[in-house]
């Protein structure tokens, strides 16, 4: 074990590492993790020194806030290996905006930008052996942040932990995903934590979605709770639809997570001369562009697969089959997106920032 504090991050390395007992090949999604983790504590309304310890549990006093009251929140990005061994991150300034504007939802203090991006910086070049190259290999950055104050008193935790853990992931496909409209449950409403990284928000996604399963669809697409009308998430992933040649989607609100992934593709479809539309899109629309045959495609965005493609939709007691095309414009988009992430392709939008 050695034990040294570079700038502010005190570092205790792990004496053995788990490398070699992990199937590289056949990673199952967020069930590894690294050697090492980080963890800074809030208290008396500071935060103290970040460290970087061996991956292990933790302990916590069973009234600690989080496990009565929820303050829980947390990020999702990526790390990418290119040709010559240097690892990139994606857009990481966007996921640290938002996890503090989760925070402040929450009623839980700001990270500091050196704990979070400095401890993200070191902590994964500590694990650098974990971020395999090639395409499809990266690892899944998960910060998170823990009401962990003590007493079932129902008001905001004074103490806090924000912690940083690493897991090595292949692409992701979902296979074929069928997806069922909500017309009664909702993932989020005005007024409410749906833009925020809460884990809420997951806890309550989980019944609907398991009813969903029962028969026979992978996920929800979320619509609006007040009127069922507005299609507006699936699952956890922002919606995309293609209309013709036309790529439509909501725009974000207090419903609707503000995704890297969803704006990204926005960016990178303007620049490829590619249609967009923000605007809210109705259940209405989509049954009648199904209907003429303009409907071609729908897709989730998200980090973890980056496109996820939809094969059909159910609405009430219809369920509506998509065409099967020769090439998805979501597959196409997924391809550039990942050559930008893995240094294949001229990052034309300054996105990716070398660790
Ligand atoms: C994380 C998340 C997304 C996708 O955001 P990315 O930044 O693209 O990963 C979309 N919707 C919900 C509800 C989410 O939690």
């Amino acid at each position: 074990m050695e034990t040294n504090t570079t700038s502010d991050i005190k570092v205790i390395t792990s004496p053995t590492s788990k490398i070699n007992s992990v199937d590289f090949d056949n990673l199952i999604f967020g069930k590894e993790f690294t050697d090492h983790m980080l963890i800074c504590d809030f208290v008396n309304g500071e935060w103290q020194q970040p460290e970087i310890l061996p991956y292990a549990p933790f302990q916590m006093d069973p009234s600690s806030r989080v496990f009565h009251y929820g303050q829980a929140i947390f990020e999702g990005m990526k790390a990418y290996k290119d040709e010559s061994d240097a690892i990139w991150l994606f857009r990481p300034d966007q996921n640290y905006e938002r996890f503090n504007k989760s925070a402040v939802r929450l009623a839980m203090p700001e990270v500091p930008e050196h704990i979070f991006m400095n401890g993200l910086k070191q902590l994964i070049s500590i694990d650098k052996e974990w971020v395999k190259k090639g395409k499809g290999n990266a690892l899944y950055i998960r910060p998170f942040m823990i009401g962990t104050g003590v007493g079932v008193i129902a008001s905001p935790s004074q103490e806090f932990r924000f912690c940083i853990i690493l897991s090595p992931v292949k692409s992701y496909y979902s296979g074929e995903v069928k997806v069922v409209i909500a017309d009664h449950f909702s993932r989020a409403a005005n007024g409410g934590i749906g833009a925020a990284k809460a884990a809420g928000n997951y806890a309550g996604q989980f019944y609907p979605t398991k009813l969903a399963n029962e028969k026979g669809f992978q996920q929800v697409i979320w619509t609006d709770d007040a009127t069922h009308t507005k299609l507006e998430e699936a699952g956890t992933m922002n919606v995309f639809f293609r209309i013709n040649d036309t790529l439509v989607t909501a725009p974000t609100s207090e419903r609707i997570l503000d995704g890297v992934t969803r704006k990204s593709i926005l960016a990178l479809a303007e620049r490829e001369g590619i249609k967009t539309e923000v605007r809210p899109i109705t259940v209405d629309e989509l049954v009648v562009a199904h209907q003429n045959g303009s409907l071609k495609e729908i897709f989730g965005a998200g980090t973890a697969a980056v496109v996820n493609p939809i094969v059909g939709f159910q609405y009430k007691e219809n369920y509506f089959e998509l065409p099967k095309l020769e090439k998805l414009l979501s597959l196409e988009i997924k391809e550039k997106l990942n050559d930008i992430q893995y240094k294949l392709a001229e990052d034309t939008f300054n996105w990716t920032v070398k660790i």
